[in-house]
C-alpha cells in the first residue's frame, strides 16, 4: 500500500484541507507582515514545501512557529486556501511529534505554575503603586490546569527537547 504522502496527511487535519488549492501565485507571501520583517518566513513557501512533502524541512524548521495568524493572507488567496489555518494543522503535526520551540514550553509552564503566560516582574509590581494600580491578585490555576488536562496539553511538556 502507497505511504500516505506529507501534503496528504495535512489535507485530513482539520485546517489543512485545502492546501492543494495553491498555485503559487505569491499573493500570501505579499500580504503577510512577517514576510515583510523576516526572510526566514514565507508562507508561500511553506505551502510549497508541504505539497513537495519536504515534511523533515517543515517540521524541524522554525517557519511555521513565526506566523502571528493574523489572517491576512487567507483573506486574499485567490485560491480560497486557508493558508493560517493550515499552519496550524501543520503546528499540530508537530507538536504530536514533540517538534515545538523551547518557548512554548516555557509558555506552558508560565501558565500552569502562574496563570500567566509572562512572569511578572518584581520591578513591575513595585511600580503598581506608583501608578495608581492596586497589587496584583494572585491568579487561580486549578481551571486551567483541569484544561490543559482535559485536552490533553499537559502531556506534551514532558517531551521537551534539550537544548543543542
Ligand atoms: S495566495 Fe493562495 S494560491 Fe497564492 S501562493 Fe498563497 S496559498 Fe497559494
Ligand atoms: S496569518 Fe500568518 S502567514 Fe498569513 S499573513 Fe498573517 S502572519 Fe502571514
Amino acid at each position: 500500500m502507497r505511504a500516505e504522502s506529507f501534503s496528504e496527511t495535512i489535507r485530513e487535519r482539520l485546517g489543512g484541507e485545502t492546501i492543494t488549492f495553491c498555485y503559487q501565485c505569491g499573493t500570501c507571501a505579499s500580504s503577510c507582515p512577517v514576510a515583510k520583517r523576516t526572510t526566514d518566513f514565507n508562507p508561500r513557501e511553506i505551502i510549497k514545501l508541504c505539497l513537495l512533502d519536504e515534511k523533515d524541512e517543515i517540521l524541524d524548521g522554525k517557519s511555521i512557529w513565526l506566523c502571528c495568524s493574523c489572517y491576512n493572507c487567507q483573506e486574499r488567496c485567490p485560491q480560497k486556501v486557508e493558508i493560517a489555518d493550515v499552519i496550524y494543522a501543520v503546528r499540530n503535526i508537530a507538536i504530536e511529534k514533540g517538534k515545538v520551540p523551547n518557548i512554548y514550553f516555557e509558555f506552558f509552564n508560565a501558565i500552569s505554575n502562574d496563570g500567566r503566560i509572562v512572569k511578572v516582574s518584581q520591578f513591575a509590581e513595585n511600580k503598581r503603586p506608583q501608578l495608581g494600580l492596586p497589587p496584583l491578585q494572585p491568579t487561580g490555576v486549578d481551571a486551567l490546569k483541569k484544561i490543559l488536562s482535559t485536552t490533553g496539553f499537559d502531556k506534551f511538556h514532558l517531551k521537551k527537547e534539550e537544548p543543542q
